[in-house]
């Protein structure tokens, strides 16, 4: 008779900290979570029963120190470390070490993520198991004229991959032999200094390449099931963005060659705990049992698990602890259900217009569907309103999973849930997902690794303000729009009699520029904008969801968010911001500016080009800030004499003082 655990210490953060805890919880297990100084306020710490501090906010300092994990498991009481996904959930030093000091590893035995560490040696294992490979060339030698003449066996065009790889660095498609030279030292370059390991395997480059992977889960009785297959084909540089299961069209047939060589992988390495094959199909005429092969595999929980949690009922978190508390599999292979059809879809605060660069920003609003008419929808999230999306971690803001009866009414259900989250504060990529799901070959289950590269500018389309999302806006700075209050004229019409023939000024800021109105009441929920060319008439009806508001050409339902400094329209799951200009606040500015640079977001200070007493041409870069893993230069907005400035590797918060200029010149104030 095993024992399950009492207490789990949770070594991650975010969505899949929360996710962990939760399960624990419904187990009646204790939970620890472990935090850096940028998650102090976290939702995973705040739903734990214990939180122990491991570091400061870079990854390095804190959720990469196994040491501090360790030593937090250990004064906590807790019996067992979670590694959750990323990480230091496939490091296998981490696993020895954990071992060594008694607690349980829930996951695979350190020997296991070895042997499936580096690309070349895991490929030679599945080959000797059985298990299709890419074709290509894996083995030892690493000269050019063996490699190349490898290459002109395989057949052009070839992909050269890095052993040690991950990422998609240090792999370089290549498509006729004259470039081959060329391109090996490349890869050899990017995989050396990414990985410190420049050997390199060929593969076949795949045309029309389906990512398709297995979910695995072994026990340590010798057990090995799958729980069928997800699609990842949605991807964009390599990552994945669109997750679902089963894989469109893919037929008994497949599915069963796919997922017997599944697991004849994982029963290879004696594999135990939760984990996926990822297979590389060949899509050009469809899906075709001896078209798949092995390209890795993954010896932890996946992001995208809850599209199998979905069609088949399970918890897997519960598995991985049942498993790595000794017991067994709780179901066979036969008893694994499949129902239905679920998508996943992650939803990151980045800008997909600026090539999906991470964005950041403090929630000021978050709201997703709890139900749906149409499918059950699950939202997994480790953030709440108020929250903030900070440049030390994966900017995901949750992953939305739906799941219907069939795949139409899967992807019904999903353009439902994006309809109905709300987020105000940082830029997503939510207009982007809804693109996606929404796209012709996408919907026709028509997918490969290609398409968002292929179709990226009709699905980046630029989100239109909604007619009269403005004027709501302008109405809403009043402070003259209220809720009617009952059976009160007095505060129902608020600003009519008293004030009569009066506009309340609101000022915007509109592309740089500050923009007066005057607001006046008409009447019952009726107002007029007056702007600087036309006056515009409009009705606001209050309603459960929200505003109404009514005009010429415009027919808006919208909620208002206040959020610093302005105020968010909420419409259709889009939210647009306005500044509000606060005209004391503008004068303190106009007072400032010139003399001072503050940093447009936080940031380490990589490099600083002037010094104390420098004289400054207007354009010059003064030092160069790296923050979402981009540099930016900062340059002089104007010619002057520099009085201070920042120091080189100071970590510096958003809006925080990089530079003071000795004397403001006098026509800086405006521009
Ligand atoms: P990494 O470990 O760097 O992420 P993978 O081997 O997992 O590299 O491959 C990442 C992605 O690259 C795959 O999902 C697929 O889109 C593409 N890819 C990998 N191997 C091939 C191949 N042989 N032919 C075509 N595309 C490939």
């Amino acid at each position: 008779m095993t024992k399950m655990f009492s207490r789990i210490l949770i070594a991650n953060r975010g969505e899949i900290a929360c996710r962990v805890i939760r399960t624990a919880q419904r187990m009646g297990i204790g939970t620890v979570a472990v935090y850096s100084d940028a998650d102090a306020h976290a939702l995973h710490v705040a739903m734990a029963d214990d939180a122990v501090y491991i570091g400061p906010s870079p990854v390095t300092d804190s959720y990469l120190r196994a040491d501090h994990i360790i030593d937090a498991a250990l004064k906590s009481g807790a019996e067992a470390i979670h590694p959750g996904y990323g990480f230091l959930s496939e490091n296998p030093g981490f696993v020895d070490a954990v071992v060594k000091t008694g607690l349980v590893f829930i996951g695979p035995s350190a020997d296991s993520i070895r042997a499936m560490g580096l690309k070349d040696a895991a490929k030679r294992l599945m080959e000797k198991a059985g298990v299709p490979v890419v074709p290509g060339y894996h083995g030892e030698a690493q000269e050019l004229v063996v490699l190349a003449s490898k290459a002109r066996e395989i057949g052009y065009p070839v992909l050269i991959k890095a052993r040690a790889g991950g990422g998609g660095k240090g792999m370089r498609k290549v498509d006729n032999p004259d470039d081959f030279a060329e391109a090996l030292g490349s890869a050899r370059r990017e995989a050396k200094s990414a990985f410190g390991d420049d050997r390199v395997l060929v593969e076949k480059y795949i045309a029309k390449p389906r990512h398709i992977e297995v979910q695995v889960f072994g026990d340590n009785h010798g057990n090995v099931v799958h729980l069928y297959e997800r699609d990842c084909s949605l991807q964009r540089r390599h990552q994945k963005v669109i997750e679902e299961a089963p894989a469109p069209g893919i037929t008994a047939e497949v599915r069963s060659a796919m997922t017997s060589a599944a697991v004849k992988a994982a029963q290879a390495i004696n594999y135990s705990g939760a984990g996926t094959i990822e297979f590389i199909v060949d899509a050009t005429e469809g899906l075709k049992p001896d078209r798949f092969w092995f390209m890795e595999m993954n010896t932890r929980l996946q992001v995208e698990h809850p599209v199998t949690e979905m069609i088949t009922g399970l918890d897997l978190v519960e598995w991985q602890l049942r498993v790595a508390a000794g017991e067994k599999l709780p179901l066979s292979q036969k008893q694994i259900p499949l129902d239905g059809h679920a998508i996943e879809a992650r939803l990151y605060a980045e800008d997909p217009a600026k090539s999906f660069l991470p964005a950041i920003g403090t929630l000021h609003h978050l709201s997703f569907p709890n139900a749906l008419q149409d499918g059950e929808v699950r939202v997994e999230t480790g953030v709440r309103a108020g929250d903030t999306i900070s440049p030390y971690y994966d900017p995901m803001i949750a992953k939305l999973v739906v799941h219907g009866a069939d795949r139409p009414s899967a992807l019904a259900a999903m353009e439902s849930a994006l309809s109905q989250t709300e987020i105000a504060g940082t830029t997503t990529n939510a207009p982007f997902l809804s693109a996606l799901i929404r796209h012709q070959g996408f919907a026709a289950g028509d997918v490969d690794t290609g398409l968002i590269d292929r179709d990226l500018a009709g699905l980046i389309v630029p989100v239109a303000t909604p007619k009269g999302a403005k004027e709501l806006a302008i109405l809403s700075a009043s402070g003259l729009l209220k809720r009617p209050a009952h059976g009160d004229p007095w505060t129902a019409l608020r600003g009519y009699s008293h004030h009569n023939g009066l506009a309340y000024p609101v000022m915007l800021e509109e592309a740089g520029q500050i923009v007066r109105y005057g607001v006046s009441v008409l009447g019952d929920e009726r107002y007029a904008i007056s702007g600087s060319d036309a006056v515009v008439e409009l009705r606001v009806l209050h309603e459960p969801q929200g505003w109404h508001l009514t005009g010429k050409g415009m027919n808006l339902r919208a909620k208002t968010v206040a959020i610093p400094h302005g105020v968010a329209i909420v419409a259709n799951g889009m939210a647009t911001t306005f500044s509000i200009a606060d005209p004391f606040l503008l004068a303190e500015q106009a007072g400032n500016a010139g003399d001072r640079l503050t940093a447009p977001m936080p940031g380490l200070v990589k490099a600083v080009r002037v010094a104390a007493g420098d004289l400054v041409k207007k354009g010059q870069i003064l030092l160069v800030l790296e923050a979402m893993k981009m540099e930016h230069s900062i340059t002089a907005p104007h010619d002057g004499k520099v009085a201070e400035i920042v120091s080189e590797n100071s970590q510096v918060k958003e809006n925080s003082a990089l530079v003071r200029f000795e004397e403001a010149p006098a026509d800086t104030t405006k521009n």
